[in-house]
């Protein structure tokens, strides 16, 4: 049997992240993933082109210092991302070209406003619905938000979204940066840097505690651990069995969370078309809404793709659709924001990311009913030894591959200091 000082349950780059401090820190350690990889919504696949493509998180920015470090420590290379002023949106049936960026349509302000109610029970659609905007920057606003939280306005819970986004301390041009060999290489690295620390195909089924050691049940037999670092979502909390009366609360505790909906779906074109043209550098509609596309070209020429996102009511209705069909949706969304030359990309990669079985999808937030409390907070404060580290719970970027990296390292300095 393992014995091992500390053991994390997610090779995502939250558990990558904590397990690299934790051995730095003088730790012994074991990182147990699910899954045959590590990486979790960090995922590259090469394709017969040779490119590496990403079918998970991508993108980020120069303040993003924890991932910019790994990129450099790992000798991977950044490349910048192609941004051409100009934006196309589809709202309510109607085809709108913007000269800049899409304008800001003021809700962020609005929500941190002075004497805005922070604490505003409902969703993000009653909240919206009382700002008295008008319908463009309404339509605006619902597209933006379900893209990214991955779940239709009505089940957002404003408290939540707005805690999500009160941890942003910067959000310009976030989309700067990508990795030329991808981000699933730098997770497969950092994997690689942990040598026999890391196993494969190791789901944690059951966890619990006996004569002061976590006794945690994988495939390959169970492992002895002094305190744990669960890494990965809470709504994938539910299939380990918390045997012990102290984790008695955390049997039904992912039923506080929604797990976003997301498929994303990258375009290589043997040639940019669409420079030059209105569309700029991003096109979202509100037909379906939660879809947007964006020029994720290489900025210094070489990589010409767009890179699709159909979060929430879109990738449901695109849900148990064959590929093609849903390709097929997809072009037919694109066609009027980009004209017919979108309909020959020389490669797709397309990943449906709803209701995978360790990951969830993407962006978990609140589930209805919204309880008063956070149900964030207790794993935050994590118990007796048992600690929390997906990105969702940093005190920075929060969702984002940043926010992993830094709660990752954050839960590693708490067990360090001997919090
Ligand atoms: C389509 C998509 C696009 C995105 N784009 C961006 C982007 O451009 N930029 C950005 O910054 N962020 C982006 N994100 C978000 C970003 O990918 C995530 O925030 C980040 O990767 C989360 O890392 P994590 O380690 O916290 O969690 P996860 O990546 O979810 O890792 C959790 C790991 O735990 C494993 N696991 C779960 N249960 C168990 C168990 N019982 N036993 C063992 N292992 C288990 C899972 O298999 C997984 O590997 C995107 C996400 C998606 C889905």
């Amino acid at each position: 049997m393992t014995t091992v000082d500390v053991a994390i349950i997610g090779a995502g780059m939250s558990g990558l992240s904590a397990a690299l401090a934790l051995r730095e820190g003088g730790k012994s350690i074991l990182v147990l993933e699910a899954q045959d990889i590590p990486g979790g919504r960090v995922k590259t696949v090469t394709q017969p082109d040779g490119r590496a493509y990403e079918k998970g998180g991508q993108f980020f920015a120069h303040y993003m210092t924890h991932v910019c470090d790994l990129v450099a420590r790992y000798g991977l290379t950044r490349r910048k991302v192609r941004k051409m002023p100009g934006a196309v949106a589809i709202l309510n049936g109607q085809r709108i070209v913007f000269d800049g960026d899409y304008p800001e349509p003021g809700f962020f302000d609005l929500m941190f406003a002075d004497g805005a109610d922070g604490d505003f029970p409902g969703s993000l659609l009653d909240w919206a619905l009382q700002q008295g905007l008008d319908a463009q920057a309404l339509a605006q606003f619902k597209t933006g938000c379900e893209e990214i939280m991955g779940n239709p306005l009505s089940e957002l819970s404003f408290r939540s979204v707005r805690d999500t986004l009160g941890k942003f301390e910067r959000f310009d041009d976030s989309m700067e940066f990508a990795c030329v060999e991808g981000l699933g290489t730098l997770a497969g690295l950092m994997a690689r840097d942990l040598g026999p620390a890391f196993r494969a195909h190791a789901p944690v089924t059951a966890l619990d505690r006996r004569e002061g050691l976590f006794h945690l049940t994988t495939p390959q037999g169970t492992v002895l651990a002094r305190q744990v670092v669960f890494a990965a979502g809470p709504a994938v909390s539910g299939k380990v069995d918390w045997q012990a009366p102290q984790d008695a609360w955390l049997r039904d505790h992912s039923r506080h969370f929604l797990a976003g909906k997301m498929t994303k779906i990258v375009l290589r074109y043997d040639t940019a078309f669409w420079l030059g043209s209105d569309f700029g550098s991003a096109g979202q509609t509100d037909e379906p809404s939660d879809f947007s596309v964006m020029d994720a070209s290489d900025a210094d020429g070489g990589l010409d793709c767009l890179a699709a996102f159909c979060g929430g009511t879109a990738a449901m209705m695109m849900k148990g659709l064959a590929e093609d069909k849903v390709l097929s949706r997809v072009m037919d969304i694109l066609e009027p924001m980009l004209g017919p030359m979108v309909r020959d990309p020389v490669n797709v990669v397309l990943t449906d990311w709803s209701d995978h079985p360790w990951v969830r999808g993407g962006y978990d937030t609140w589930a209805r009913p919204w309880a008063k409390s956070d149900p964030w907070a207790p794993l935050r404060e994590g118990r007796e030894g048992l600690h929390f580290a997906v990105s969702e719970l940093a005190a920075e970027y929060p969702g984002l591959i940043e926010g992993a990296c830094r709660r990752g390292r954050e839960v590693a300095g708490r067990i360090l200091s001997g919090i």
